[in-house]
């Protein structure tokens, strides 16, 4: 590790070294073009390349169907919030929202001003420890869409599979989850996550959107908000964020390369279980949030016996080069964040921390 650092971070968080030291290597001089990628036109050759590549790479990586687009917007994740009721959530039709963290109620706040949204199921009364059964998901075949968040990135909860929804179209939040492992993108017609915690640098929106519900949308709200602006213009309407979707192709080159989602999918598997096994192997020093079945390989959430034994973990965490190991304001506690780039040993090294760490303390 020749930056010193574990990097835990909830996002932005960590980046393959790989990458960051590719784009070193051309910031000054991409590609023969004499400028750096941040100097080239969005409606440059050389910039287009880099564009449609990106787009290349997630189609081919997730194995998206021809009838979907993958759009490059900003804004955030918080922005599709608003975005997607705005676009198909009309007064007085209804859209289901499963509840099953704090980025659910941000979404679904955002739709009630556009529509009539409803709780299809809530784990909240649980401090959101758990991810409702498949059963206990009750809508309506009319509404306009169901929403889920496929990772819960605060409190450490992940969708091990996804509900067959029929004519309702499925739409997923996996800011936290996205290209974690190979997922049935056909189940979807809209996945959209913020880039800043898999994908690259924050300032890049990947939406995935099937393209019949494109037409289904609202035609009379702002052009920059409609999703078919971007879609007729390959995410080219207006400037992109051209540094950011430089990075995400190259990190999801990086992924290409590390063996594809399948490789990337058990790595994170791997990684989660030397974390968890700290925790379930603790005798109670470590209580893990989240219900066994519904435990995410992306942020994984515990507390410690009581505050001040938590304080001096954090703090002796922090001396040994962990960063990012605080949970999230809301919900306290400890949280490492496992995304893609972080590597095997980083998490090899927080295991033998914490079991060293309850030995002098336990
Ligand atoms: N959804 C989830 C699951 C998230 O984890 C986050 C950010 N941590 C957001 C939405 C908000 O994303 P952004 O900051 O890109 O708006």
């Amino acid at each position: 590790n020749i930056r010193d650092v574990y990097n835990f971070n909830a996002g932005p968080s960590a980046l393959p070294l790989a990458v960051l030291e590719k784009a070193q290597q051309e910031l000054v001089d991409f590609r023969g073009t004499g400028m750096s990628i941040m100097e080239l036109s969005h409606r440059s050759p050389a910039y287009e390349e880099v564009h449609n590549q990106a787009i290349a790479r997630l189609k081919s990586l997730y194995s998206i169907p021809e009838n979907y687009e993958v759009l490059f917007l900003q804004g955030g994740a918080s922005l599709q919030f608003s975005m997607i009721p705005m676009n198909f959530l009309q007064p007085e039709k209804k859209a289901g929202y499963v509840m099953t963290g704090v980025w659910s109620e941000k979404a679904f706040a955002e739709a009630k001003l556009f529509g009539e949204p409803y709780h299809v199921a809530s784990t909240k009364e649980s401090n959101y420890h758990i991810i409702p059964r498949m059963d206990e998901l009750q809508y309506y075949e009319r509404d306009a869409y169901l929403h889920l968040t496929s990772n819960n990135t605060i409190y450490g909860t992940q969708w091990k599979d996804f509900p067959d929804t029929g004519d309702v179209p499925l739409i997923a939040d996996m800011s936290s989850d996205i290209m974690s492992k190979p997922i049935d993108v056909s189940k979807f017609a809209m996945i959209y996550a913020g880039a800043q915690k898999n994908l690259g640098p924050s300032g890049v929106t990947v939406v995935i959107i099937r393209k019949d519900i494109l037409e289904k949308a609202n035609p009379n709200i702002p052009t920059m908000l409609k999703y078919s602006t971007h879609a007729k213009s390959n995410s080219l309407y207006h400037t992109p964020p051209t540094f950011g979707i430089y990075m995400l192709g190259e990190v999801l080159s990086w992924i290409e390369e590390s063996g594809g989602l399948e490789a990337i999918a058990k790595q994170n598997e791997e990684k989660a279980k030397l974390i968890y096994d700290a925790i379930d192997n603790s005798n109670g020093f470590y209580l893990g949030h989240a219900d066994i079945e519904s435990r995410s390989l992306m942020n994984i959430t515990f507390r410690l016996a009581d505050e001040e034994l938590e304080k001096k973990f954090l703090m002796e965490a922090k001396s040994a080069g962990f960063v990012g190991l605080n949970g999230h304001r809301s919900v306290g506690g400890c949280r490492a964040s496992t995304y893609n780039a972080v590597p095997l040993e980083a998490c090899k090294a927080l295991s033998e921390f914490m079991k060293q760490f309850q030995k002098k303390n336990g």
